[in-house]
Protein backbone atom coordinates (compact mmCIF):
# COMPACT_ATOMS: atom_id res chain seq x y z
CA UNK A 1 0.00 0.00 0.00
CA UNK A 2 1.29 3.48 -0.52
CA UNK A 3 -0.52 5.24 2.04
CA UNK A 4 0.72 8.39 0.93
CA UNK A 5 -1.11 8.36 -2.64
CA UNK A 6 -3.99 6.79 -0.49
CA UNK A 7 -3.91 10.26 1.96
CA UNK A 8 -4.16 12.38 -0.93
CA UNK A 9 -7.42 10.67 -2.37
CA UNK A 10 -8.63 10.65 0.82
CA UNK A 11 -7.91 14.00 1.26
CA UNK A 12 -10.53 15.32 -1.11
CA UNK A 13 -13.28 13.38 -0.32
CA UNK A 14 -15.97 15.43 1.10
CA UNK A 15 -19.78 15.14 1.94
CA UNK A 16 -22.40 17.52 2.45
CA UNK A 17 -25.30 15.05 3.18
CA UNK A 18 -24.40 12.12 5.78
CA UNK A 19 -21.33 12.31 7.64
CA UNK A 20 -17.93 10.40 7.17
CA UNK A 21 -16.68 8.15 10.06
CA UNK A 22 -13.43 7.79 10.99
CA UNK A 23 -12.07 5.29 13.51
CA UNK A 24 -8.22 5.04 14.91
CA UNK A 25 -7.86 1.83 17.08
CA UNK A 26 -4.82 0.86 19.31
CA UNK A 27 -4.63 -3.05 18.02
CA UNK A 28 -1.30 -3.24 19.97
CA UNK A 29 -2.74 -6.04 22.27
CA UNK A 30 -0.17 -6.79 24.96
CA UNK A 31 -3.40 -8.37 26.92
CA UNK A 32 -6.40 -8.65 27.30
CA UNK A 33 -6.95 -5.16 29.19
CA UNK A 34 -6.10 -3.80 25.71
CA UNK A 35 -8.65 -5.21 23.92
CA UNK A 36 -11.29 -4.37 26.47
CA UNK A 37 -10.13 -0.80 26.45
CA UNK A 38 -10.63 -1.01 23.26
CA UNK A 39 -14.63 -3.18 23.47
CA UNK A 40 -15.38 -0.38 26.29
CA UNK A 41 -14.91 2.79 23.82
CA UNK A 42 -16.33 1.37 20.70
CA UNK A 43 -19.30 0.76 22.54
CA UNK A 44 -19.81 4.56 24.08
CA UNK A 45 -18.73 5.84 21.04
CA UNK A 46 -20.87 3.77 18.72
CA UNK A 47 -23.80 4.64 20.91
CA UNK A 48 -23.56 8.50 20.55
CA UNK A 49 -22.70 8.09 17.04
CA UNK A 50 -26.18 6.31 16.75
CA UNK A 51 -28.03 8.67 18.36
CA UNK A 52 -26.56 11.40 16.68
CA UNK A 53 -27.12 9.56 13.75
CA UNK A 54 -29.41 11.50 10.33
CA UNK A 55 -29.85 8.79 8.05
CA UNK A 56 -29.88 5.22 6.65
CA UNK A 57 -26.72 5.72 5.40
CA UNK A 58 -24.90 6.62 8.88
CA UNK A 59 -26.88 3.38 10.71
CA UNK A 60 -25.31 1.04 7.34
CA UNK A 61 -21.72 2.77 8.01
CA UNK A 62 -21.90 2.57 12.46
CA UNK A 63 -23.21 -1.17 11.82
CA UNK A 64 -20.09 -1.51 9.14
CA UNK A 65 -17.68 0.06 11.53
CA UNK A 66 -18.91 -2.23 14.61
CA UNK A 67 -18.62 -5.45 12.30
CA UNK A 68 -15.03 -4.68 11.66
CA UNK A 69 -13.67 -3.66 14.73
CA UNK A 70 -15.21 -6.73 16.83
CA UNK A 71 -13.59 -8.92 13.59
CA UNK A 72 -10.24 -6.90 14.18
CA UNK A 73 -10.38 -7.16 18.37
CA UNK A 74 -11.95 -11.06 17.87
CA UNK A 75 -9.78 -12.23 15.54
CA UNK A 76 -6.51 -10.17 15.32
CA UNK A 77 -7.01 -10.17 11.83
CA UNK A 78 -3.81 -7.87 11.62
CA UNK A 79 -1.42 -8.93 14.12
CA UNK A 80 1.78 -7.21 12.68
CA UNK A 81 -0.35 -3.82 13.04
CA UNK A 82 -0.22 -1.66 15.71
CA UNK A 83 -3.13 0.70 14.80
CA UNK A 84 -6.06 0.58 12.26
CA UNK A 85 -7.79 3.19 10.84
CA UNK A 86 -11.59 2.77 10.06
CA UNK A 87 -12.92 5.09 7.41
CA UNK A 88 -16.71 4.64 6.30
CA UNK A 89 -18.76 7.07 4.15
CA UNK A 90 -21.65 5.08 2.12
CA UNK A 91 -22.74 8.82 0.53
CA UNK A 92 -19.28 8.85 -1.21
CA UNK A 93 -18.53 5.42 -0.96
CA UNK A 94 -15.78 5.24 1.31
CA UNK A 95 -15.53 1.67 3.07
CA UNK A 96 -12.11 1.43 4.41
CA UNK A 97 -9.74 -0.59 6.70
CA UNK A 98 -5.80 0.79 6.71
CA UNK A 99 -3.09 -1.02 8.96
CA UNK A 100 -0.97 0.29 9.74
CA UNK A 101 2.77 0.14 12.10
CA UNK A 102 2.69 2.92 13.94
CA UNK A 103 0.56 2.54 17.10
CA UNK A 104 -2.82 5.23 17.58
CA UNK A 105 -4.74 6.65 20.29
CA UNK A 106 -8.16 5.57 20.03
CA UNK A 107 -10.25 7.85 18.06
CA UNK A 108 -13.81 8.11 16.90
CA UNK A 109 -14.91 11.13 15.03
CA UNK A 110 -17.94 11.98 12.62
CA UNK A 111 -17.20 14.80 10.06
CA UNK A 112 -17.41 16.12 6.54
CA UNK A 113 -14.47 14.50 5.46
CA UNK A 114 -12.25 11.58 6.82
CA UNK A 115 -10.16 12.46 9.37
CA UNK A 116 -6.70 12.12 8.68
CA UNK A 117 -4.39 13.28 10.65
CA UNK A 118 -3.15 10.40 12.54
CA UNK A 119 -2.90 8.48 9.46
CA UNK A 120 -0.84 11.31 8.18
CA UNK A 121 1.54 11.20 10.82
CA UNK A 122 1.85 7.60 10.23
CA UNK A 123 2.56 8.42 6.86
CA UNK A 124 5.29 10.84 7.27
CA UNK A 125 7.26 8.69 9.56
CA UNK A 126 6.36 5.79 7.22
CA UNK A 127 10.46 4.60 6.41
CA UNK A 128 10.76 1.03 4.85
CA UNK A 129 12.69 -0.43 7.06
CA UNK A 130 15.11 -3.73 7.11
CA UNK A 131 15.30 -5.32 10.57
CA UNK A 132 18.89 -7.47 10.16
CA UNK A 133 19.25 -9.81 13.28
CA UNK A 134 23.07 -11.18 13.03
CA UNK A 135 24.91 -13.61 15.31
CA UNK A 136 27.67 -15.65 14.76
CA UNK A 137 26.25 -18.19 12.21
CA UNK A 138 22.70 -17.08 11.60
CA UNK A 139 20.59 -13.99 10.12
CA UNK A 140 16.97 -12.85 10.01
CA UNK A 141 15.96 -10.31 7.96
CA UNK A 142 13.14 -8.62 7.64
CA UNK A 143 10.90 -5.91 5.91
CA UNK A 144 8.95 -3.68 7.96
CA UNK A 145 6.72 -1.29 5.44
CA UNK A 146 4.10 1.19 6.52
CA UNK A 147 1.30 -1.27 7.18
CA UNK A 148 3.62 -3.65 9.20
CA UNK A 149 6.47 -6.70 9.03
CA UNK A 150 6.38 -8.77 5.49
CA UNK A 151 7.78 -12.21 5.49
CA UNK A 152 10.96 -13.09 7.02
CA UNK A 153 14.38 -14.51 5.15
CA UNK A 154 16.85 -16.54 7.22
CA UNK A 155 20.53 -16.84 6.07
CA UNK A 156 22.37 -19.73 7.55
CA UNK A 157 25.73 -20.67 6.44
CA UNK A 158 25.22 -24.66 7.71
CA UNK A 159 21.99 -24.74 5.51
CA UNK A 160 22.10 -25.58 1.81
CA UNK A 161 20.05 -22.94 -0.16
CA UNK A 162 16.04 -24.05 0.19
CA UNK A 163 15.14 -21.32 -2.79
CA UNK A 164 11.27 -22.43 -2.14
CA UNK A 165 10.23 -18.84 -2.20
CA UNK A 166 10.44 -16.23 -5.01
CA UNK A 167 11.19 -12.52 -5.49
CA UNK A 168 13.65 -10.89 -2.73
CA UNK A 169 13.70 -13.63 -0.25
CA UNK A 170 15.36 -15.70 -2.60
CA UNK A 171 17.50 -13.17 -4.32
CA UNK A 172 18.94 -12.47 -0.65
CA UNK A 173 19.16 -16.24 -0.24
CA UNK A 174 21.56 -16.88 -3.14
CA UNK A 175 23.42 -14.09 -2.81
CA UNK A 176 24.29 -15.32 1.09
CA UNK A 177 24.77 -18.82 0.18
CA UNK A 178 26.89 -17.74 -3.19
CA UNK A 179 29.36 -15.34 -0.99
CA UNK A 180 29.73 -17.95 1.97
CA UNK A 181 30.82 -20.33 -0.80
CA UNK A 182 33.09 -18.02 -2.43
CA UNK A 183 34.45 -16.54 0.61
CA UNK A 184 35.20 -19.40 2.91
CA UNK A 185 32.30 -19.27 5.36
CA UNK A 186 32.57 -15.55 5.95
CA UNK A 187 29.35 -14.86 7.56
CA UNK A 188 29.14 -11.66 8.57
CA UNK A 189 30.42 -10.16 4.74
CA UNK A 190 27.83 -12.54 3.13
CA UNK A 191 24.98 -11.07 5.37
CA UNK A 192 26.40 -7.69 4.58
CA UNK A 193 26.90 -8.97 0.68
CA UNK A 194 22.60 -10.28 0.88
CA UNK A 195 21.60 -6.92 2.77
CA UNK A 196 22.85 -5.00 0.33
CA UNK A 197 21.51 -6.51 -2.65
CA UNK A 198 17.73 -5.45 -1.04
CA UNK A 199 18.77 -2.34 -0.31
CA UNK A 200 19.82 -1.74 -4.10
CA UNK A 201 16.52 -1.00 -5.44
CA UNK A 202 14.48 -1.97 -2.73
CA UNK A 203 13.24 1.05 -1.76
CA UNK A 204 14.84 0.33 2.28
CA UNK A 205 15.56 3.44 3.55
CA UNK A 206 16.92 2.16 7.36
CA UNK A 207 18.30 -0.15 8.61
CA UNK A 208 18.17 -1.63 12.18
CA UNK A 209 20.43 -4.27 13.64
CA UNK A 210 19.21 -6.40 16.38
CA UNK A 211 20.98 -8.88 18.42
CA UNK A 212 23.79 -8.59 21.11
CA UNK A 213 25.49 -5.89 21.45
CA UNK A 214 29.11 -7.22 20.65
CA UNK A 215 28.32 -9.35 17.69
CA UNK A 216 26.26 -6.08 16.22
CA UNK A 217 28.98 -3.93 16.57
CA UNK A 218 31.59 -6.45 14.62
CA UNK A 219 28.78 -7.19 12.07
CA UNK A 220 28.33 -3.33 11.59
CA UNK A 221 32.02 -2.53 10.33
CA UNK A 222 31.16 -5.35 7.14
CA UNK A 223 29.04 -2.84 5.84
CA UNK A 224 29.26 -1.09 2.89
CA UNK A 225 29.32 2.55 4.04
CA UNK A 226 26.77 3.74 2.19
CA UNK A 227 24.43 1.21 4.20
CA UNK A 228 26.08 1.66 7.28
CA UNK A 229 24.91 5.75 7.57
CA UNK A 230 21.36 4.65 7.06
CA UNK A 231 21.79 2.72 10.20
CA UNK A 232 19.01 4.33 12.72
CA UNK A 233 20.32 2.24 15.98
CA UNK A 234 20.44 -1.16 17.08
CA UNK A 235 17.82 -3.08 19.22
CA UNK A 236 18.56 -6.42 21.42
CA UNK A 237 17.25 -9.46 20.57
CA UNK A 238 18.12 -13.06 20.48
CA UNK A 239 18.10 -16.12 17.52
CA UNK A 240 14.61 -17.49 18.97
CA UNK A 241 12.66 -14.13 19.39
CA UNK A 242 9.73 -13.88 17.47
CA UNK A 243 9.40 -11.82 14.61
CA UNK A 244 6.96 -9.32 16.28
CA UNK A 245 8.72 -8.56 19.18
CA UNK A 246 11.62 -7.84 17.14
CA UNK A 247 9.73 -5.50 14.87
CA UNK A 248 8.00 -4.10 17.82
CA UNK A 249 11.69 -3.21 18.98
CA UNK A 250 13.08 -1.63 15.47
CA UNK A 251 9.31 0.21 14.91
CA UNK A 252 9.91 2.03 18.18
CA UNK A 253 13.22 2.72 17.45
CA UNK A 254 12.55 4.05 14.15
CA UNK A 255 9.18 5.70 15.12
CA UNK A 256 11.19 7.89 17.89
CA UNK A 257 14.37 9.12 15.48
CA UNK A 258 11.27 10.09 12.94
CA UNK A 259 9.55 12.34 16.00
CA UNK A 260 12.92 13.86 16.43
CA UNK A 261 14.33 14.49 12.84
CA UNK A 262 10.76 15.95 12.74
CA UNK A 263 10.90 18.28 15.63
CA UNK A 264 14.30 19.22 13.94
CA UNK A 265 12.75 19.83 10.79
CA UNK A 266 10.67 22.03 12.76
CA UNK A 267 13.07 24.23 13.90
CA UNK A 268 14.26 25.18 10.74
CA UNK A 269 11.22 25.46 9.18
CA UNK A 270 10.89 28.44 12.30
CA UNK A 271 14.33 29.54 11.67
CA UNK A 272 13.80 30.00 7.54
CA UNK A 273 10.20 32.01 8.17
CA UNK A 274 12.02 34.18 10.50
CA UNK A 275 14.75 34.96 7.66
CA UNK A 276 11.75 35.51 5.12
CA UNK A 277 12.83 32.40 2.99
CA UNK A 278 10.58 29.39 1.40
CA UNK A 279 8.90 29.01 5.22
CA UNK A 280 6.10 30.18 7.02
CA UNK A 281 4.92 30.20 10.86
CA UNK A 282 1.55 31.25 12.51
CA UNK A 283 -2.01 30.33 11.50
CA UNK A 284 -3.14 33.50 9.38
CA UNK A 285 0.73 33.29 7.09
CA UNK A 286 0.31 28.69 6.54
CA UNK A 287 -3.49 29.60 5.38
CA UNK A 288 -2.37 31.88 2.27
CA UNK A 289 0.19 28.93 1.75
CA UNK A 290 -2.22 26.32 1.96
CA UNK A 291 -4.94 28.10 -0.30
CA UNK A 292 -2.19 29.09 -2.84
CA UNK A 293 -1.07 25.22 -2.31
CA UNK A 294 2.40 26.00 -2.14
CA UNK A 295 2.66 23.90 1.14
CA UNK A 296 5.34 21.20 1.02
CA UNK A 297 5.69 19.83 4.69
CA UNK A 298 2.77 21.30 7.23
CA UNK A 299 3.91 20.84 10.96
CA UNK A 300 0.93 21.02 13.52
CA UNK A 301 0.86 20.34 16.93
CA UNK A 302 -1.20 17.18 17.46
CA UNK A 303 -3.20 19.15 19.53
CA UNK A 304 -3.99 22.01 17.05
CA UNK A 305 -7.76 23.06 17.35
CA UNK A 306 -8.80 26.38 16.03
CA UNK A 307 -12.81 27.03 14.99
CA UNK A 308 -12.90 28.79 11.76
CA UNK A 309 -14.67 29.16 8.25
CA UNK A 310 -14.10 27.35 5.06
CA UNK A 311 -15.36 29.95 1.89
CA UNK A 312 -17.89 27.60 -0.15
CA UNK A 313 -16.78 29.45 -3.52
CA UNK A 314 -12.80 30.40 -3.17
CA UNK A 315 -11.65 27.89 -1.12
CA UNK A 316 -10.30 29.94 1.62
CA UNK A 317 -10.03 29.26 5.13
CA UNK A 318 -10.40 32.25 8.27
CA UNK A 319 -10.77 31.79 11.54
CA UNK A 320 -13.24 33.21 13.56
CA UNK A 321 -17.19 32.78 13.23
CA UNK A 322 -17.74 35.45 10.12
CA UNK A 323 -20.28 33.60 7.89
CA UNK A 324 -19.00 35.37 4.57
CA UNK A 325 -15.65 34.85 3.33
CA UNK A 326 -12.97 37.82 3.68
CA UNK A 327 -11.89 37.50 0.21
CA UNK A 328 -14.48 37.25 -2.01
CA UNK A 329 -18.06 38.02 -0.06
CA UNK A 330 -19.19 34.35 -0.66
CA UNK A 331 -20.90 32.21 2.08
CA UNK A 332 -18.48 29.89 4.26
CA UNK A 333 -19.15 26.74 6.17
CA UNK A 334 -17.77 26.30 9.95
CA UNK A 335 -14.65 24.19 9.93
CA UNK A 336 -11.58 23.16 12.19
CA UNK A 337 -9.10 25.08 10.63
CA UNK A 338 -6.50 22.17 11.73
CA UNK A 339 -8.38 19.43 9.64
CA UNK A 340 -8.84 21.84 6.81
CA UNK A 341 -5.32 22.63 6.51
CA UNK A 342 -4.03 18.58 6.89
CA UNK A 343 -6.51 17.50 4.06
CA UNK A 344 -5.69 20.64 1.74
CA UNK A 345 -2.04 20.03 2.21
CA UNK A 346 -2.67 16.13 1.56
CA UNK A 347 -4.96 16.73 -1.39
CA UNK A 348 -2.07 19.13 -2.84
CA UNK A 349 0.93 16.39 -2.52
CA UNK A 350 1.94 17.81 1.01
CA UNK A 351 3.33 15.86 3.75
CA UNK A 352 1.77 16.83 7.36
CA UNK A 353 3.96 16.10 10.62
CA UNK A 354 1.83 16.84 13.74
CA UNK A 355 3.91 16.99 17.07
CA UNK A 356 2.91 15.99 20.15
CA UNK A 357 5.17 18.68 21.68
CA UNK A 358 7.11 21.33 20.49
CA UNK A 359 8.06 25.06 22.30
CA UNK A 360 9.00 26.90 19.61
CA UNK A 361 5.90 25.69 17.20
CA UNK A 362 3.76 26.75 20.38
CA UNK A 363 5.37 29.83 20.57
CA UNK A 364 4.26 30.25 16.75
CA UNK A 365 0.75 29.43 17.49
CA UNK A 366 1.24 25.77 17.21
CA UNK A 367 1.20 26.08 13.07
CA UNK A 368 4.40 26.57 10.44
CA UNK A 369 5.18 25.44 6.89
CA UNK A 370 7.76 24.81 4.58
CA UNK A 371 7.22 26.00 0.78
CA UNK A 372 8.10 25.09 -2.43
CA UNK A 373 8.17 28.83 -2.94
CA UNK A 374 8.21 31.84 -1.12
CA UNK A 375 4.76 34.23 -0.62
ZN1 LIG B 1 -14.08 33.18 -0.78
Amino acid sequence: MNLTTRLSELARIRTTTEPVVSVYLDTHWTDEHQRERVRVFLKTELRKARDAATGPGSTRDLAWIEAESEALIAQARVPEARGVALLAGEAVGLREVLPVRARFDNLFVLGPAPHLRPLAAAAARAEHVLVVFVDAESARLVPVEVDGAGDEVSLESDVPGQHRRGGWAQLAQSRYQRHIRDHRGRHFDAVAAAVSELADGSGIRRLVLAGEREVVAAFRKHLPDALATTVAGTVAASRHEAVAILVDRATDLVDQAGREGAGRDADDTLTEAAKGGRAIAGLEGTLEAVLRGTVHRLYLLEGFDEPGQACTACGGLQPGADDRCRRCGAPTTAAELGEAMVNRVLATGGRVEPLATHPGLDGAGGVAARLRYAL
